[in-house]
């Protein structure tokens, strides 16, 4: 089969499109011919080597759509030809927190990567029915940014009504992150660098938008917005550049969410206005298996819509990167074999 491996950490020039054998699925697992596989900001961490050296050729990408293809020994919930989406948190389904769903904490918790491939094999518990009405496209581009942002909502304890502040928006996660806060019934004022997504970002919910430039300070446009009071949640992937804003956007007991450090990962953290305004630091990474299955209804009958800025065919996963990295998104960028 046609794959993109990585053999050393780099820039996109270590995305190599090869020939490797097609993988054999064993007990229990499943083997998936990809249609489309999403990328995120994961995929370019794990190219960076930002999760460690490798001690041999990996597949990037968690988050795939397609057929099953053939299926090993013990598997009773699927069959040759079924569509599916990959579930992509593997976890060991026995101990307290998997059994409680709560897979993220599992010791052995880990996401899935293998999917810029045309065949990729997972545990037969790792996948989901695909919702009817989405193209294999459009339930690539569903998972981690989905079920992170599903994940913190549920944390945060947020209520219909209250306000969030939401950086990124633009991105994956962000517009996620948008339509699943509108479907709670939040008012989302929403951050972008660029004046010429305010429409579309309005189009998918944002209440307010905000352009942020680099240097600029927009914790006076948020007070504003607020009356002054603040934001009950803040959602944060920028890091470095955005996180003192972030803090003194939050309302007194409000949450910060970090989910993302695009800008950079040090910050320096004012201890007093943590614990005088009782802020709730929150930090999100995934989630649980157990958000796929029960976000795909609202799919399927439109309450949530997939976002695709852009597709490329698999060998152009190095063309992919490139504009995750260098040129803006709106939505997510997908991979087609
Ligand atoms: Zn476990």
């Amino acid at each position: 089969m046609k794959a993109i491996r990585i053999h050393e950490p780099g820039d996109i020039a270590v995305l190599h499109y090869e020939e490797v054998d097609i993988p054999d699925p064993g007990v229990g697992q499943v083997r998936v011919r990809l249609r489309a596989a999403g990328v995120n900001h994961r995929d370019i961490w794990v190219r960076r080597g930002n999760f460690g050296a490798f001690t041999h050729a990996i597949i990037p990408g968690s988050d795939g759509s397609g057929e099953v293809d053939a299926i090993g020994a013990g598997v009773t919930r699927w069959a040759v030809g079924q569509k599916v989406v990959i579930n992509p948190g593997l976890s060991c389904g026995i101990c307290v927190a998997c059994l409680k769903g709560d897979t993220p904490a599992c010791r052995t918790f880990r996401i899935f990567d293998g999917t810029y491939a045309e065949y990729a094999v997972l545990p037969e518990e790792n996948l989901v029915a695909m919702p009817g009405g989405l193209t294999f496209a459009e339930a690539a581009s569903i998972g981690v940014p989905y079920v992170t942002a599903e994940d913190f909502l549920v944390r945060s304890g947020v209520l219909p009504g209250q306000t969030m502040l939401l950086w990124g928006a633009t991105g994956g996660l962000g517009l996620a992150t948008l339509q699943l806060a509108k479907v709670r019934g939040l008012k989302v004022v929403a951050v972008t660098r660029s004046q010429s997504r305010v429409d579309r970002l309005r189009q998918y919910g944002a209440d307010e938008v905000l352009i942020y430039g680099a240097g600029d300070d927009l914790s006076d446009a948020v007070m504003s917005l607020t009356q002054g009071r603040g934001m009950d949640i803040v959602v944060d992937s920028v890091g470095r550049e955005s996180f003192q804003q972030s803090l003194s956007s939050v309302v007194r007991g409000g949450v910060l969410v970090t989910v993302g450090s695009t800008t950079g990962g040090q910050v320096s953290l004012d201890l007093g206005r943590v614990f005088r305004h009782r802020v709730t630091m929150l930090g999100a990474f995934m989630g649980s298996n157990s958000i796929l299955p029960r976000l795909m209804p609202l799919f399927s009958r439109g309450a949530l819509v997939p976002v695709i800025d852009n597709s490329y065919p698999l060998e152009q996963a190095d063309q992919a990167h490139d504009q995750m990295e260098n040129h803006g998104v709106f939505g997510k960028i997908i991979l087609t074999m």
